[in-house]
C-alpha cells in the first residue's frame, strides 16, 4: 500500500496514520514529525524548520523535498508507505510525482480527511502529544486515562509550540492558499479518496478501510 494522507491541519491525519500503519504494516512518514525530531536534536535542519513552524508557515520546498526523497529511498519503504503532511504545495507534488516516476513507484491512493475549517482551531488548541512516543490526545475529544499522562508510556503530555489559537488560524489559511489546490491535482490523477473526518475517530478509520477496499 503506497498512500498519501491529506487534510487541513488538525483534521486527524496523524491519528488515523497510527491506525493505517498498524493495519497495513507500512511505515508512517510525517514531515511534521521529522521536523519536530530535528528541532529536538538541535540540528541545522531543525533550526531552519523552527523559524517557519512557529509562525505557522511552510518550511521551504527545497528543504522539505530533500528530506522526503531521502526517506523514501530507505529499505522499509519498498513494500509501501504512508506519507503524512507531504506534499503541501504544487511544487512539492510535482517533485514527488517526478521522484516516483524515476523510481518506478505508483501510488495506490491519496486520502483526504475532510473536516470543516470552523471546528479545527478547537481540535488544534486542545491537542496534547507525548514527547516520548508521539501518541496524540485531545483534552475533550480523546483524553488520556490519567489527565496529562500518556496511556502508552506514562510520560507527561505536552502542547505543540504551534498549537496556539493564532498559529492555528494562520496554518488554516496557509492550507487554503498553498495546499488545497493539491486536491484537484490528485483528483485529476484519479487517486483522490475523500473521507468525512468530522465523525468519531473509529468511524473515520472504518471509512478509510472502506475506501481503500482492503
Ligand atoms: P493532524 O495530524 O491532521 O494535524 P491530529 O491527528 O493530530 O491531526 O488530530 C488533531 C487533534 O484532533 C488531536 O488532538 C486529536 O486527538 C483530535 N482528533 C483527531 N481525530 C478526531 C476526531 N475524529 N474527532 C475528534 N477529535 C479528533
Ligand atoms: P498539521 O497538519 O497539524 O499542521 P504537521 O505536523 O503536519 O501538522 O506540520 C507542522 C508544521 O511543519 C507545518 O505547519 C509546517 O510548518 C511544517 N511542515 C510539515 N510538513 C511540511 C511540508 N510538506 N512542507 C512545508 N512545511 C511542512
Ligand atoms: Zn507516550
Amino acid at each position: 500500500m503506497k498512500l498519501l494522507i491529506m487534510g487541513r491541519p488538525g483534521a486527524g491525519k496523524g491519528t488515523q496514520a497510527v491506525n493505517i500503519k498498524e493495519y497495513y504494516h507500512i511505515p508512517h512518514i510525517s514531515t511534521g514529525d521529522m521536523f519536530r525530531a530535528a528541532i529536538k536534536n538541535g540540528t541545522k535542519l531543525g533550526m531552519t524548520a523552527k523559524e517557519y513552524m512557529d509562525q505557522g508557515l511552510l518550511v521551504p520546498d527545497e528543504v522539505t523535498i530533500g528530506i522526503v526523497r531521502e526517506r523514501l529511498l530507505e529499505k522499509d519503504c519498498e513494500n509501501g508507505f504512508l506519507l503524512d503532511g507531504f506534499p503541501r504545495t504544487i511544487h512539492q507534488a510535482e517533485a514527488l510525482t517526478a521522484f516516483l516516476q524515476e523510481n518506478h513507484i505508483r501510488l495506490d491512493a491519496v486520502l483526504d480527511v475532510d473536516v470543516p475549517a470552523e471546528i479545527l482551531v478547537r481540535r488544534m488548541v486542545g491537542r496534547r502529544v507525548c514527547k516520548k512516543c508521539g501518541a496524540t490526545y485531545h483534552v475533550e475529544f480523546n483524553p488520556p486515562k490519567t489527565e496529562g499522562i500518556c496511556d502508552v508510556c506514562q510520560t507527561a503530555l505536552i502542547q505543540r509550540a504551534d498549537d496556539t489559537e493564532e498559529t492555528a488560524i494562520n496554518r488554516l489559511s496557509v492550507y487554503d492558499k498553498q495546499t488545497a489546490p493539491l486536491l484537484d491535482y490528485y483528483s485529476k490523477q484519479n487517486l483522490l479518496k475523500t473521507v468525512n473526518g468530522n465523525q468519531p475517530l473509529d468511524q473515520v478509520f472504518e471509512d478509510i478501510k472502506n475506501v481503500l477496499g482492503a
